[in-house]
C-alpha cells in the first residue's frame, strides 16, 4: 500500500498534442449536452420529490447545463430508513467485495473522464488542466481506500495474554453517514468521502453542494454501475440549509464527513451534540484557511513567483489549499512584486474549456460579489499591488474576478477567508520573524503553509514552529497526492485524519474486541 505496488493515475498530459487533441474533441461531444439530475434513493421509495430548477454554467449565464431536481422531506426520511435497513447487511459484505467495487468505480471513471471533465467544465467552470486532476485524484482515492480498507477490515488481531481466552480485535462499520461535500472538487471530494464511507461497511447519505449536483448524479450513477447497491448510497441534491438539519438532527446518524467552511462545521458538530438518545457521532470536518507563505531573501523570485501563482490562481483560488497572503522579506520584496506584476498580466481568463485559460469563473454571483467588495475596499485605499484584465465580454458573461495582489499592513486586518484568486502580501524585516509566525498560527487555521528559501536550517526553523497540516518547502502549495501527501488540516481548518492518507478510515469505522472464554 506504501511502496511502488501501489500507483497512482497517470492522467492525461494536456502538453502533449496527441492527448490533448483527441480529449478535447470528446469533451466538445457534450458542449450541448443537457444533464437530468434527481435524488437517488434506495428502490422502492414512493415519496415525492421536491422542485426542478435549472443549472446555468458559471462562465455563460446564458448556458444551460441542464436541470435538477430537489430532494424533498419526506424523501430524506424515507432516505435514512433506508439507510438504517441496509446498514446490518452491507456492513456484513466481505470487504474484498465492497473493496472491488471501488476499483471498478477507478476503472468507470476513467473511462468516462471526457464526460466528467465536460460537466466539471459546464456546471462547476472548471479549467482543463483542473478537470484532469480531478479525474485523477477521485480515481486514486477509489484505489487508495480499497486497498486501506482491506487492509483495516480484512485482518482480526489476536490479543493472546495472561487470561487465558481468546481475545481478538476488529474494526468494523459505524452506521449511517452522511457525507457533505464543496462544489470546488465536485467529483474527488465528493467520491472520496463518500466511498471511504461506503468502502467501511457504513450506508452513506450524500449532499452534494447545490451548484455541483449534476455532475454528483453522475458520479452515482457510475458507483451503481460498479457495484454497490442504491440503497447503500443515495444522493440527496439539495439546499444545504435544507436538507443539513434534516440530517444532522436525526438520531440516526452515526457520522458525518464534511468539507466546506469552518462556520458550517461548527453548526454540524453543534447540531450533532444536541440530539438527544443519539450515539456520540464522528465528525470528520475539512475546512477554510488562511494559508500564508514565507520567502526569505535568499529565494530565487522567479521560481517563487511562479508557484505563487499557481498557489494563488489556479481553479482561480477556490482550493482550500490556495495561497492567501504572502510575506517577503523586505530585501527581496520590490524584485518578486515587480515580476509577479508581469506574470500576472499574462494570465488569460476565458471559457473553461478553451486550453489557453489560466484561469476560469468562480462559481456564483454570491461569491463573484464578495471578492470584488474585497478588491473594491482595498482599491479605495489605493493597496492594489497588480492584477489580472478581465476582458469587457467575459465581465458580461459570467463571474469572472480578476486575480489580484493586495497590499495589507497586518495579518489580522482580514477577518475571513477570501475563496477566490484574490493574494495578500504583506512585508517583513529579518527582526520581525517569530513575529511573523506568531501572526500567522494566532490565526487559529491551520491547512496548508509554504516556506521559499535556500537556507534549509532556516526553513527547517519555520517548519518546527507551524501549526498546520501540509507544509511545503520550495513548491506550490496545492494539489496534494492522495497516499503521497495526505491532505487537511488542524485547528479551525479541520478534525483530520488526512483525506488520502493512511489513518482517513479509521475515523469511519470503530473497533470491536470479542472474548471467548475457551
Ligand atoms: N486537496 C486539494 C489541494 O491540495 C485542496 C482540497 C480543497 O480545496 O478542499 O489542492
Amino acid at each position: 500500500i506504501y511502496g511502488p505496488q501501489r500507483i497512482n493515475s497517470r492522467g492525461v498530459n494536456l502538453n502533449i498534442n496527441a492527448q490533448l487533441e483527441p480529449l478535447l474533441e470528446q469533451i466538445n461531444n457534450f458542449d450541448t449536452t443537457q444533464w437530468q439530475g434527481a435524488p437517488m434513493l434506495a428502490e422502492g421509495i414512493q415519496a415525492a420529490a421536491g422542485a426542478t430548477q435549472p443549472v446555468l454554467s458559471p462562465f455563460d449565464h446564458k448556458q444551460q447545463v441542464g436541470s435538477i431536481q430537489w430532494t424533498s422531506a419526506e424523501q430524506v426520511k424515507a432516505a435514512l430508513d433506508a439507510a438504517e435497513q441496509a446498514f446490518p447487511r452491507w456492513n456484513s459484505v466481505p470487504v474484498q467485495q465492497r473493496a472491488a467495487c471501488l476499483h471498478k468505480a477507478a476503472d468507470l471513471l476513467e473511462a468516462n473522464m471526457p464526460e466528467l471533465m465536460a460537466l466539471c467544465a459546464r456546471e462547476a467552470g472548471k479549467q482543463l488542466a483542473d478537470g484532469v486532476a480531478e479525474i485523477r485524484e477521485a480515481v486514486d482515492f477509489c484505489r487508495y481506500y480499497a486497498l486501506q480498507a482491506e487492509k483495516l477490515f480484512g485482518e482480526t488481531t489476536l490479543l493472546p495474554g495472561p487470561t487465558g481466552e481468546s481475545n481478538e480485535l476488529y474494526m468494523t462499520g459505524r452506521g449511517i453517514f452522511v457525507a457533505i461535500s464543496p462544489w470546488n472538487f465536485p467529483v474527488a471530494i465528493f467520491l472520496g468521502q463518500v466511498l471511504a464511507a461506503a468502502v467501511s461497511g457504513n450506508t452513506v447519505l450524500a449532499k452534494p453542494a447545490e451548484q455541483t449536483s449534476l455532475v454528483a448524479c453522475r458520479c452515482m450513477e457510475l458507483i451503481h454501475q460498479a457495484g454497490i447497491p442504491r440503497e447503500v448510497i443515495q444522493l440527496l441534491p439539495g439546499i444545504g440549509a435544507e436538507i443539513g438539519p434534516l440530517l444532522t438532527a436525526d438520531p440516526r446518524v452515526t457520522g458525518v464527513a464534511f468539507t466546506g467552511s469552518t462556520q458550517t462545521a461548527q453548526g454540524i458538530n453543534r447540531a450533532l451534540a444536541a440530539r438527544d438518545n443519539a450515539p456520540l457521532a464522528a465528525l470528520v470536518a475539512e475546512t477554510g484557511g488562511q494559508n500564508a507563505m514565507i520567502v526569505d531573501s535568499t529565494a530565487l523570485p522567479e521560481q517563487v513567483v511562479a508557484d505563487i501563482v499557481e498557489s494563488s490562481f489556479t481553479s482561480a483560488g477556490q482550493r482550500c489549499s490556495a495561497l492567501r497572503v504572502l510575506f517577503l522579506q523586505d530585501e527581496i520584496a520590490d524584485r518578486v512584486i515587480e515580476v509577479l506584476t508581469g506574470a500576472m498580466a499574462e494570465l488569460q481568463l476565458g471559457d473553461p474549456r478553451d486550453p489557453a485559460t489560466d484561469v476560469g469563473p468562480v462559481i456564483d454571483q454570491r461569491a463573484a460579489d464578495k471578492l470584488r467588495a474585497h478588491i473594491a475596499l482595498y482599491r479605495q485605499q489605493g493597496k492594489i499591488l497588480a492584477e489580472t484584465q478581465v476582458p469587457a465580454e467575459l465581465d458580461q458573461q459570467g463571474y469572472f474576478v480578476a486575480p489580484t495582489a493586495i497590499k495589507i499592513d497586518q495579518l489580522d486586518e482580514l477577518k475571513e477567508e477570501q475563496f477566490g484568486p484574490i493574494l495578500h502580501i504583506l512585508r517583513y524585516k529579518a527582526s520581525e520573524l517569530d513575529a511573523v509566525i506568531d501572526s500567522i498560527n494566532r490565526t487559529g487555521y491551520g491547512l496548508t503553509f509554504g516556506i521559499q528559501s535556500r537556507n534549509e536550517q532556516f526553513a527547517a526553523y519555520i517548519d518546527s514552529k507551524m501549526r498546520v497540516g501540509n507544509v511545503y518547502i520550495n513548491r506550490n502549495m496545492i494539489g496534494a497526492v492522495v497516499g503521497v501527501q495526505p491532505f487537511g488540516g488542524m485547528g479551525l481548518s479541520g478534525t483530520g485524519p488526512k483525506a488520502g492518507g493512511p489513518h482517513y478510515l479509521l475515523r469511519f469505522s470503530t473497533e470491536r474486541t470479542r472474548t471467548i472464554n475457551t
